[in-house]
């Protein structure tokens, strides 16, 4: 291919590539420290999976309850966390904040089931503001395809309206979800679980409107095997199925109130062997979940009590993608790293939402939980990628297996360890270091200044103020 030229767009001390969960929090925690910070998302808002996707809750960021919810519990928010300590703070509780205030979300409580309903247009206005406040520079409508030099990060190309443009930085944060910039650069990465290579499938999530919880909670407590602890259903659509009327790859049907009345999220399509970083994979996923969502909607009209008068208001700009890349770094955090709840002298976040795995072959859902009481640690090594020095992962692209990563997925942990990174970046930038020659001191020293949480570990940090607590 023929050279081409580019546009110089911006030059700063960290780039963060993706504006999801874990970008925001980069980005804010990389201002904090001092930095000018550059965002490049490739859509024209941001929030990523949260907004994008219609990914709605957040899921709980607390420990564990001892006992799973009885059989024909009604909340809508069906999680077994909560009613323990929260493990995620600093960034993420900013963000929590400033949607309450902004009448956006709902504090997680036992109401809630611990989870943090939230709007997603609202999150993207309180985005915006809080990257504004922090005087970070950000670029909308830019595509990450490339980097200009081989096992560097620090000038990303983007494919943009005005043409391709590069922005340059010292340190680069991948926060795509999928990896792009790592693996363009060179950094080695895994996809999908070790015995057949499949990934999660992927889900078309969609906000259903006119929804009338009175007939629905009559009819889970006169049907208390139908509603518990995660998902429900199962006799509708057992029957729906036998009509005729329901043809999907999942045996019940998952949904969650929203911020508002009379609003649920639905999270019941299911795609699978689909993989996200394959443009193919991504059209045949939009269309057969785009067909599965109408079947859904007809199902919840014709037969749940509650949803007579509803109809679907929004659906997904596009279809939410669970697992992609795994980025490779100097520790991969295992299963069993989350299932023993270990901790590690450089932890820089911590998680406590269980293994999570949607069968990325056909129907059933695994749900292993963290012991109660406890959350497991990620270390700082998670989010150092191998053979690429200028370059940190956050989010859900860092390095970990594929059962450890339908654990970290999650909003809250991205958005802890994208705080994380973006702290490390800016320290390595003001050094003129690299990421991985960033003392771990340090680092845990500034995320502490910054409100996170670090655990135990974290008492032990010189100078650690009292941390956050969500009321
Ligand atoms: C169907 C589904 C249900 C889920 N359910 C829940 C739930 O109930 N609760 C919960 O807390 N979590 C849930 N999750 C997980 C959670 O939504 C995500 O894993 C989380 O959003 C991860 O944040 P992230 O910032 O790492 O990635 P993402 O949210 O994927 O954000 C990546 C950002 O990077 C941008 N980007 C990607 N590639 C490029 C590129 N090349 N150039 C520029 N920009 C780029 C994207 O547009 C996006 O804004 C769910 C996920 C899915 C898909």
């Amino acid at each position: 291919m023929p050279p081409r030229s580019a546009l110089q767009a911006a030059e700063a001390d960290v780039l963060v590539v993706g504006g999801g969960p874990a970008g925001i929090g980069a980005a804010l925690a990389a201002a904090d420290a001092g930095a000018d910070v550059v965002l490049v998302e490739r859509y024209g808002f941001l929030g990523g999976n949260a907004t994008a996707a219609l990914v709605m809750p957040w899921m709980s960021f607390h420990t564990r309850r001892p006992q799973p919810p009885r059989m024909g519990d009604v909340s809508l928010f069906p999680t077994d966390h909560g009613e323990g300590e929260p493990v995620v703070a600093g960034k993420h509780i900013e963000v929590i904040d400033r949607l309450v205030q902004a009448d956006g979300a709902l504090l997680p409580s036992p109401e809630t089931g611990y989870t943090v309903p939230f709007d997603p247009e609202v999150f993207k206005q309180v985005a915006l503001d809080l990257l504004d406040g922090a005087g970070v520079r950000y670029l909308l409508h830019a595509f990450a395809s490339g980097v200009r030099t081989p096992g560097r990060a620090g000038e990303v190309v983007f494919e943009t309206k005005s043409g391709p443009v590069v922005v340059t930085a010292r340190v680069t944060v991948d926060c795509t979800g999928d990896g792009d910039v790592a693996a363009a650069a060179g950094a080695p990465f895994e996809l999908g679980r070790g015995s057949d290579g499949l990934v999660q499938p992927m889900t078309l999530m969609f906000r259903v409107v006119g929804f009338d919880q009175g007939p629905f909670e009559r009819y889970v407590t006169d049907h208390p095997d139908q509603w518990r602890s995660v998902h429900g259903l199962w006799d509708l659509v057992e029957e729906a199925t036998a009509a005729g009327d329901l043809d999907l790859p999942r045996e019940d049907v998952l949904f969650f109130n929203s911020a508002h009345p009379g609003e649920v999220a639905v999270n019941s399509t299911r795609v699978t062997q689909v993989f996200g970083t394959d443009v193919f994979d991504l059209t045949r996923a939009e269309a057969v979940s785009h067909r599965q969502l109408s079947q859904i909607a007809a199902f919840l009209r014709d037969y749940v009590p509650g949803f007579a008068d509803s109809y679907v208001a929004q659906s997904g700009v596009q279809v939410g993608v669970r697992e992609t890349r795994r980025i490779l770094g100097d520790y991969v955090l295992t299963g069993e790293d989350i299932l023993s709840a270990r901790k590690f002298d450089d932890v820089i976040a911590r998680g406590t939402y269980p293994v999570d795995i949607h069968n990325p072959n056909g129907r059933g859902t695994v749900l292993r939980s963290v012991p109660p009481g406890d959350a497991y640690d990620v270390p700082l090594r998670c989010l150092l990628p191998r053979e690429v020095d200028d370059l940190l992962t956050a989010g859900r692209c860092i390095s970990g297996t594929h059962e450890a990563h339908s654990s970290y997925r999650v909003t809250p942990t991205a958005m802890a360890t994208g705080q994380a990174a973006g702290v490390c970046a800016a320290l390595a930038a003001a050094a003129g270091l690299a990421p991985r020659q960033v003392g771990i001191a340090a680092v845990q020293a500034e995320l502490i200044r910054q409100g996170a949480d670090l655990g135990p570990h974290g008492d032990d940090v010189v100078g650690a103020p009292d941390r956050r607590v969500v009321p």
